[in-house]
């Protein structure tokens, strides 16, 4: 499960592959096991991941 800074929890699916993407404070959202690198916008406070 993902945690926004806004304190919003979503669990994000890579859509090449399938893995959950996780979160890296360097690289964003990305996706571990394909390296897909995923953006994203809240859904609550609409501020990018
Ligand atoms: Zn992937
Ligand atoms: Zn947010």
């Amino acid at each position: 499960m993902l945690r926004h800074e806004c304190g919003y929890e979503l669990e994000i699916y890579c859509k090449r592959c399938g893995a959950p993407v996780v979160y890296n404070q360097r690289l964003g959202l990305y996706c571990p096991a394909c390296g897909r690198e995923v953006t994203m916008v809240c859904h609550r406070c609409g501020k990018k991941w």
